[in-house]
Order: structure tokens, then sequence, then C-alpha cells
């Protein structure tokens, strides 16, 4: 047994991360709460000082949930390795006015850094998705959203070996 108590759904429990057991006690006198049929039981009688104890879900799935929410509060401070490459951002931005949007994410892909702007008006789903990828000095938008010109004039990135790279309504 562990030696500490969480406090969940005002019961404690200790909790076995490795073997993911988790025993309920009453808090008025730190008796396990038992119960006969786990699976069909919403509520659970304190052996010792007859307090009734309900649960959202049965004995069971209340003792899986709560092995499961000390384990993720573990979990919340890790580190995620991603195998699936799907981009997490280094850094996000937003900023708005009161008719336009403007979501920025820095994000790592194979080609090196990427920033990922999004452009749109409010209260619109239609959005303006532009990436500028610094490493491989390449300013491009996502064919699947709108043309960068129902935002912009035209667009220029400046890369540091003063190669520019424009996109502007002639695009099309
Ligand atoms: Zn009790």
């Amino acid at each position: 047994m562990s030696d500490e108590l969480f406090r969940i759904d005002g019961v404690l429990w200790s909790i076995n991360k490795v073997s993911k057991v988790a025993i309920a006690y009453c808090p008025a006198d730190r008796v396990a709460l038992r119960c006969d049929f786990p699976s069909m039981t919403y509520s659970v009688k304190c052996d010792e000082c007859s307090r009734l104890y309900e649960f959202e879900r049965t004995f069971q799935d209340e003792r899986i949930f709560v092995v499961n929410k000390v384990i993720a509060r573990d979990l919340a401070g890790y580190e995620v390795i991603d195998f699936d490459g799907a981009a997490i951002p280094l850094a996000e931005g937003t900023a708005k006015d009161e008719k336009h949007f403007v979501v920025v994410k820095l994000m790592n892909t194979k080609v090196g850094k990427r920033l990922v702007v999004y452009v749109g008006e409010q209260g619109e789903n239609q959005k303006v998705q532009i990436f500028i990828e610094p490493d491989i000095k390449r300013l491009a938008f996502d064919q699947k959203d709108q043309h960068p010109s129902a935002v912009f004039l035209a667009l220029e990135a400046t890369f540091s070996d003063g190669t520019k790279h424009k996109i502007s309504k002639s695009d099309i």
C-alpha cells in the first residue's frame, strides 16, 4: 500500500499505480469501504460508522476511474515523443480585431521549422492557411483553405539570405 491517500469523489483512496488497484476508505474513520457486488453498486456504506457514499458510476468503475485519474496527474508532466508525425506547436499565439483573427503556430517538421499562420474573418468557417518555412525558404498556403487573396492583396516573405517569395492575386 502506498503511503498517500487521495480524496476523490468524497472518499479517500489508496492507489497502487503498478497493479492499478484502488481501495476506498471512509474519510471519517478510514475503514475500507467494501461491497459485495461492485459492478452493480452505486453507493457503499461504511461498516464502521454506517455513512453512505454515493458515486456517479458503479463502485467497480469508480475504482478504475480513480486509478486512471491519479495516473493522469503523473502523465501530465511527461514529454510527448511523437511517432505519428502530428506536429505539436513549439509556440503559439493569437490576435484579433473587430473583423479578423490571426493564429500563429511554430512547428517542428521533417523539413525544419514551420510557421503556420491562420487568418480569417471572425464568425466565418473559412480561413487562409499560410506556411512559412525558413529552413527551405518557402512561402506557401494550404490549397484546401481559402486563397490568401481572400484576405491579403499580396504576401511576401524575405528569408535571411535575401530570398523572397511572394504570393499575390495573380497566382490564382
Ligand atoms: Zn466510516
